[in-house]
């Protein structure tokens, strides 16, 4: 009796080693927050086998967390939000380079580097209130610059990710001393210090303390398709605006990811980036997230996303995006967007 309980521990002991050495797991450090990811990664695991332990926390910890951590880092996939972000994490060093045919053939040369890939597009598009103001005032992102809306503008930070990707873009199409002239321009028209988030600018424009803002599409779609009443009024008092589609094409920004460079497991990493750039994965960030999957002619089906309708969008690079991001904040600065 004595000796039959420490057997049969040691025996399963033995069973559960055997079993968890034996287990596929990926650790995907991710500054993602959507709840809805959850089913992503659960139908990549059951496609593959590979099991994803997943840490969670602010893109700049996750990034401070893989430098500290070295060469130990068990960190495989990082994957968050902005081009800016990733650039970031890229010119840390974080990321490995990745060759792989099917990334390549999928995810169009614009929207990928040798390291970082997106895997889902969104715009940052011009929204109005509709009885402040008409479409036609606010066509593009130039626009926002005109006296003509002094008083009338809200804005998140310009050091947001969101605000330095978009004004990178500017740089690149406008040159550095003719963004600089508008970012001063568009602090002119400040209606208050800029504060908040997307959301925080659309209720604003809703309830019309300010006349004009700039958001994000998948906050818009949230509202949209959203089940409360008051947030679908609310966006009937909202008008939405292409920017620059006469031009440029609307300014989009990415979630993406890469293979951390000191990753143990590269093959199962691979099989990860490759499984986010699938039909059902792209068609999950599309439905779940109100993102544009960034593969052509994946069919989505999500309501808000097909009211938002088609659009021009920029197809800047995303790597020249990121080049211009130390630029753009520095003038901001000279500007006074803070
Ligand atoms: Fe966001």
């Amino acid at each position: 009796m004595n000796f039959r309980i420490p057997l049969l521990a040691l025996a399963l002991a033995t069973v559960s080693l055997g079993t968890s050495a034996q287990e596929k797991v990926l650790n995907l450090y991710s500054a993602r927050h959507y709840q809805t990811d959850e089913a992503l990664y659960a139908n990549f695991t059951k496609q593959t086998g590979i099991r994803i332990n997943r840490i969670e926390g602010k893109e700049e910890e996750l990034m401070e967390r893989i430098r500290n951590e070295g060469a130990n880092s068990p960190a495989d996939i990082f994957i968050t939000v902005d081009a800016a972000r990733l650039a970031k994490a890229d010119e840390l060093g974080l990321f490995a380079s990745v060759k792989s045919p099917l990334l390549e053939s999928r995810i169009p040369a614009h929207l990928r580097t040798s390291t970082w890939f997106a895997f889902s597009t969104r715009a940052r598009v011009i929204i109005y209130n509709r009885s402040a103001l008409k479409a036609e005032q606010v066509q593009t992102y130039e626009s926002l610059a005109d006296p003509q809306l002094k008083s009338k503008l809200c804005s998140r930070s310009g050091a947001h990710p969101y605000n330095l990707s978009l004004v990178s873009s500017l740089i690149a199409h406008n040159g550095e001393a003719k963004t600089e002239e508008w970012a001063r321009g568009v602090v002119a028209n400040f209606a208050r210090a800029p504060k908040g988030g997307d959301t925080d600018q659309i209720k604003a424009v809703a309830a019309g303390e300010c006349g004009v803002a700039v958001s994000n599409t998948y906050y818009l779609a949230r509202l949209i398709r959203s089940d409360k009443v008051d947030d679908r009024r609310m966006m009937e008092r909202v008008g939405i605006v292409w920017p620059n589609q006469a031009t440029t094409g609307t300014h989009v920004n990415i979630s993406g990811g890469g293979m951390v460079k000191t990753s143990k497991n590269q093959e199962a990493a691979v099989k990860f980036l490759e499984y986010l750039a699938s039909d059902d994965a792209q068609r999950y960030f599309a439905d779940g997230n109100n993102e544009w999957p960034v593969v052509e002619g994946v069919a989505t089906d999500n309501p808000a996303l097909t009211a938002l309708g088609k659009f021009k969008a920029d197809t800047l690079p995303i790597a020249q995006l990121a080049k211009n991001m130390v630029a753009a904040q520095m003038l901001l600065d000279r500007a006074g967007y803070r």
